[in-house]
């Protein structure tokens, strides 16, 4: 039911882009990141009920990355701590850059499908859960 997959990005890719893109190339239906080890260079984060966005310049590491992974999209909190160890988080944005190395470790869950649909009690898309027959 649940595969793992791991893979590594390198200096210059986008942290959000390249997850994304995995989970597409994979034909990924449903999915969680696990886990997520390594440095940014610039990191663009969105905050609790904020339009605006937070953006940091590295070195910045990164501490904890997790969230929903659907087919086109893919919904990422992401936690990381500057040279003096103050941290920072909230939604991960487009144009978070990795510096160095960034370890990813992913879910795939085989018998549930992730959608995503509007919701005008938000006036955001949510997920929306549909579980597979086998
Ligand atoms: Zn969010």
């Amino acid at each position: 039911m649940i595969m793992p997959h791991a893979f590594r990005l390198t200096l210059g890719m986008d942290l959000k882009q390249s997850i994304l893109t995995y989970v597409k190339q994979k034909g990924m239906k449903a999915g969680s990141l696990l886990s997520c080890v390594g440095c940014l260079s610039h990191a663009s984060i969105r905050l609790a009920n904020e339009s605006k966005s937070l953006e940091l310049v590295g070195p910045l590491e990164i501490l904890t990355l997790t969230g929903t992974l659907t087919p086109e999209h893919v919904h990422l909190h992401i936690s990381v701590a500057d040279q003096s160890g103050r941290v920072y988080g909230g939604h991960l944005q487009d144009g978070s850059v990795v510096s160095h190395t960034a370890e990813v470790c992913l879910a795939e869950y085989a018998n549930l499908s992730f959608t995503r649909e509007p919701d005008t009690a938000t006036g955001f898309t949510e997920l929306v859960v549909e579980e597979l027959e086998h």
